[in-house]
């Protein structure tokens, strides 16, 4: 049995017996584990605070050979997300801990996909007042998420042929291609949408990870039509639909329950 230390996101805990958790952790050296925490909440355990959801803290696993599950015996806090005032960077931060789980397999360490997160979580804690920037930080987590977990989707030529993209005001979305579509590949296929030249030109923008999101201006329309490209996208690949919205629904109206 190895004992390995390494920094780590908390992405899910489930209450395990009286005081134990099983803790998911995404860590920097070893990607996505599955950890027991035992007396994890009891009064006085050495995890204090360091298994908050979307903490990052030092940590310290037993890791099993066999397919038990790896035993964590201390966790250091590091940074803690805090709840600002906006609504929308909490349900952030939950959508990176859901994006993690949901694109990563289970000790596959990617060192990027740590470091964009936890840049990510950082960036959202703590939040207040101006929201309009939350979109452009949201999609391009999101989109690098996709490129380092090998499916980014295709923006700059046609993702079935290879071939250009005639400049449109409108440009063909393949879903289930993965990406942009030309006029002879775009024709009989299921799951296409149609994108405005600006909302592409934005999505191309944030999938660059040479430009920071906080760069990116997105006025409200494009941010509404990057955002429910990127919703759909996930959802196709994911198979289901997100767990976590990107918005609560505006008071006066019921969400309906999935
Ligand atoms: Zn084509």
């Amino acid at each position: 049995m190895a004992v390995d230390k390494t920094r780590a996101i908390v992405i899910r805990t489930t209450p395990f017996g009286e005081t134990s958790s099983v803790v998911t952790i995404y860590c920097r050296d070893f990607g996505k584990l599955r950890a027991l925490a035992k007396g994890a909440w009891r009064p006085k355990s050495g995890f204090d605070g360091g298994l908050d959801l979307l903490s990052t803290s030092q940590v310290l696993v037993l890791r099993k050979s066999s397919g038990a599950l790896d035993l964590l015996t201390e966790a250091a806090l590091e940074s803690r997300f805090r709840v600002g005032s906006s609504l929308t960077a909490v349900l952030g931060g939950l959508r990176v801990a859901e994006l993690l789980d949901a694109l990563s397999a289970d000790a596959d360490p990617q060192p990027e996909l740590f470091d964009v997160a936890h840049a990510t979580i950082r960036r959202l804690s703590g939040w207040s007042g101006d929201e309009s920037p939350l979109s452009a930080l949201m999609v391009g987590f999101e989109l690098a998420a996709l490129r380092i977990t090998g499916h980014g989707p295709v923006l700059s030529r046609c993702a079935e042929c290879h071939g250009r993209l005639a400049d449109a005001p409108r440009t063909a979305f393949g879903m289930l291609d993965g990406g942009t579509l030309c006029l002879r590949c775009r024709a009989g296929r299921r799951g296409v949408v149609s994108v405005s030249a600006s909302a592409l030109a934005a999505l191309r923008l944030l999938a660059d990870h040479r430009v920071a999101p906080d760069d990116v201006n997105l006025p409200p329309a494009e941010a509404g039509e990057v955002r429910g490209i990127m919703t759909t996208l996930l959802s196709h690949l994911l198979g289901r639909p997100l767990r976590v919205p990107a918005t609560l629904p505006r008071a006066g109206r019921r969400a309906r329950r999935s």
